[in-house]
């Protein structure tokens, strides 16, 4: 991630009360003039097509949403996703305001056998949640989060942000494991695992996960849950978007306080190798409360940074004497370690991967914080230091989880390792991406497998990845989407 602000963040996270994400769609949809002419577009199969113009017609007249075409007000707005990297053109955006017009939606595109991209925050950093010539369904007019404080439960639409869901729950003082950038979208996030800073207490976001309401290829609405689908439930809990549209999420919620002890402390890179070693002697023995995830970046002026990320969600007191031998450890920088407020907290690197930059993105997953792993941190970072370096801290609950117990196959892996690039200028693109390869060659033998929402791979490497779970996520496939028409995401490729 890109943290080049973070120690002024974290600090500001201590005091500043959380700003809400701007919703750019308004949430009062109006229908738009009828089509006179027949729409080209493009098919699961590549080859163009025409769409009559009363097909289109009658499907936005089955919507309580929208449908945009070219040229439409907020068609251009709608298409946009973060990573400005893609900048793609649907031939029909379905703006659904609810269940069933994702289910009028995803009958329309099956029927024509349209290519189909579906948006929940819209963060993909390979920009799947938009197409060229297909359908999009776009949820982002469906953001509403319900909190049952007495049963500790949120109910989440598909389309909701991270930050209306820690909002949300930690307005009644609860929360759920959600991701460290919160305007990245629940839908996506979700279905692909869910990594945070609460995850060593609380599992992953799929380990919170209770049901969800899936919209499937047959346009049938279905719960899922332990016991209602029970095959489904585990598929969507990993498989990522292979299924369906999920139109609502529940969630389990943790009582919690709102500050917790947390903050970013920094060491020059010149003795990156002495942090890195004894974080991976200290990592071992971290309570399942606390966070601890390293970070190697680049501010300008200066020689590089090597840093930890912290959060400690039990008891202050203990999670400072918990941190003790880390805060002592060499000579900090700046040990920004403090009370923060945990929504603040969980907005800080939103500026510095606010979306319409160019961003491209790789990682692993680490069994080890091994001496040969920490060799080709210090390695890449000598050779490029512009490449960012992150990690997201597993163990404590994600591993009390077995790989195949959901579609999600990496439970014993310690950590996650990023490598991102972020930057604006598009003749930079060639240079950036080429520059992340050549030091993510020198990380990745030190991986096994990645995280799918971190990274776009190959048919044979998703199938590789997903290793002991792959054969059951194709005989889902086969049942529930035998057309592939759920093919913008980490794919399982049906066989039936
Ligand atoms: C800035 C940034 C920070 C991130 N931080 C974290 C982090 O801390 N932890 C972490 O685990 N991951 C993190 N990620 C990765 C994130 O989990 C993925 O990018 C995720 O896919 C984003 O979900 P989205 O809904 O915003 O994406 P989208 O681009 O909308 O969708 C991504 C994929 O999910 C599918 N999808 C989305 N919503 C639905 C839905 N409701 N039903 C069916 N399919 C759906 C889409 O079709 C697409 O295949 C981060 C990503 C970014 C860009």
């Amino acid at each position: 991630m890109n943290r080049r602000l973070f120690c002024r963040s974290a600090v500001a996270a201590g005091v500043a009360a959380a700003l809400p994400v701007q919703h750019a769609l308004g949430s009062v949809f109006h229908a738009l003039a009828k089509v006179t002419s027949n729409v080209p577009a493009i098919k699961l199969s590549g080859n163009e097509t025409v769409l009559q113009a009363a097909a289109v017609n009658e499907l936005a007249d089955s919507l309580k949403g929208q449908l945009l075409l070219r040229g439409d007000a907020g068609y251009d707005q709608a298409r946009t996703i973060w990573n400005a990297m893609h900048d793609r053109h649907p031939a029909l955006i379905v703006r659904a305001a609810d269940t069933q017009d994702v289910s009028n939606a995803v009958n329309f595109a099956r029927d024509n056998e349209l290519l189909l991209a579906v948006k929940g925050g819209g963060h993909s950093f390979p920009g799947k949640s938009v197409c060229e010539g297909g359908m999009m369904i776009d949820l982002e007019g469906m953001k509403t989060v319900r909190i049952d404080k007495d049963k500790r439960r949120a109910q989440v639409e598909g389309g909701a942000l991270l930050y209306d869901l820690d909002k949300a729950s930690l307005d009644q003082g609860l929360v759920t494991t959600a991701g460290v950038v919160s305007h990245t979208g629940v839908g996506g996030l979700t279905l692909g695992g869910g990594f945070g800073r609460l995850n060593r207490k609380y599992g992953l976001t799929i380990d919170n996960l209770v049901s969800a309401r899936m919209v499937t290829a047959d346009g049938q609405v279905r719960r899922v849950s332990a016991e209602e689908d029970p095959d489904l439930f585990w598929g969507i809990r990993g498989g990522g978007g292979n299924f369906g549209v999920a139109t609502e999420f529940e969630f389990d919620l943790h009582p919690t306080e709102r500050k917790m002890l947390g903050g970013a402390i920094l060491w020059p890179a010149s003795v990156a190798r002495d942090v890195l070693e004894f974080y991976a002697e200290y990592s071992t023995a971290l309570s399942d409360e606390m966070y601890v995830a390293p970070f190697m970046i680049a501010p300008p002026d200066t020689e590089g940074l090597v840093g930890m990320d912290v959060l400690y969600c039990g008891d202050p007191f203990r999670g400072e004497k918990d941190l003790a031998a880390l805060r002592s450890f060499g000579q900090p920088i700046e040990d920004g370690i403090t009370m923060v407020d945990y929504l603040a907290y969980q907005t800080q690197f939103d500026g510095d991967l606010a979306p319409g930059q160019r961003n491209y993105i790789k990682n692993g997953m680490v069994k080890e914080f091994s001496p040969g792993l920490i060799d080709a941190m210090i390695e890449g970072f000598a050779l490029d230091p512009t490449t960012e370096l992150f990690f997201h801290t597993a163990g404590g609950a994600v591993a009390q989880v077995g790989d195949t117990e959901t579609a999600f196959p990496h439970r014993q892996a310690v950590t996650m390792i990023g490598m991102g690039s972020t930057w604006t200028d598009p003749a930079e693109d060639k240079q950036r991406i080429g520059e992340l390869k050549r030091r993510w060659a020198l990380i990745e033998p030190n991986t096994g497998g990645f995280y799918t929402n971190l990274r776009e791979e190959t048919a044979s490497r998703t199938e590789q990845n997903f290793g002991p779970n792959y054969d059951r996520l194709v005989a889902l496939k086969n049942s529930y989407d035998p057309m592939n028409l759920f093919r913008l995401n980490a794919n399982v490729k049906p066989t039936a």
